[in-house]
Order: structure tokens, then C-alpha cells, then sequence
């Protein structure tokens, strides 16, 4: 799906991340626990990288991530406190 969205290059970013995935989303909320002004770019129409699943017919496949392993890091991500708008 072609995207509609315009990127905004008029403000001042502090940081421009390439990609949705668990990757680019864990850096875009420690960047703004900092007070870091963050824009995130995602070629798809939907974030999240990997981490998503798709069906044919009646089947679901994970595409990623089935369980989260690391469990520890995400726990240590929420108490970064980082607000996203
Ligand atoms: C089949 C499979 C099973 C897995 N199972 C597990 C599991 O059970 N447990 C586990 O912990 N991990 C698992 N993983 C690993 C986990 O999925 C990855 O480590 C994690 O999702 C990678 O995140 P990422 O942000 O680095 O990359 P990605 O999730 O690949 O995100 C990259 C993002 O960047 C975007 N992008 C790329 N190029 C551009 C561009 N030029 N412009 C704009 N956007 C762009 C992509 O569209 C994508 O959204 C699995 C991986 C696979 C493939």
C-alpha cells in the first residue's frame, strides 16, 4: 500500500529512525526519555517490523517473534517514563 503520509523535514529533529520494527521503536522511546525531539520513517503502511503475523485462507503465520525472550529489556524500556504523542 502506497503511503500518503509527508515527511515533515521542516521541523527540527533531533533524530530520524529507519524502521518500525522492535529495533527502531526501542530506540525512538529511549531517544525521547531523553527530551529528544524523534521521527520514526517506515516504508510500510504499518509499524512493528517483523513482529506482525499474516494469513492465507484460513491459516495465520507469525512472521517474527512468536515468544519475546528478552522480556527483561522491555521491562527496562517502560520504566524509561518516555512520552509518545
Ligand atoms: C521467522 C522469524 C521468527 C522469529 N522468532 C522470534 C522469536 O520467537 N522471539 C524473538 O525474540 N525474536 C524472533 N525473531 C527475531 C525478531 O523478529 C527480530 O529480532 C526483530 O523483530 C528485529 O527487529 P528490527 O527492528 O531489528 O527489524 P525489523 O523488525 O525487520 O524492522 C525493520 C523495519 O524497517 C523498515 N524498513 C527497512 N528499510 C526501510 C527503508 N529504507 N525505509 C523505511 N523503512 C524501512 C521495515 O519495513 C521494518 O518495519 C524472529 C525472526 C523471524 C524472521
Amino acid at each position: 500500500m502506497e503511503s500518503k503520509a509527508k515527511l515533515d523535514l521542516d521541523q527540527n529533529w533531533d533524530a530520524i529512525i529507519i524502521g518500525s520494527g522492535f529495533g527502531g521503536l526501542a530506540l525512538a522511546i529511549r531517544l525521547l526519555s531523553k527530551g529528544l525531539n524523534v521521527l520514526i520513517v517506515e516504508k510500510n503502511s504499518f509499524i512493528g517490523g517483523r513482529a506482525r503475523k499474516f494469513t492465507i485462507g484460513e491459516y495465520d503465520f507469525d512472521a517474527g517473534p512468536t515468544v519475546l525472550t528478552g522480556t527483561h529489556l522491555i521491562d527496562d524500556l517502560f520504566k524509561t517514563h518516555a512520552k509518545i504523542i
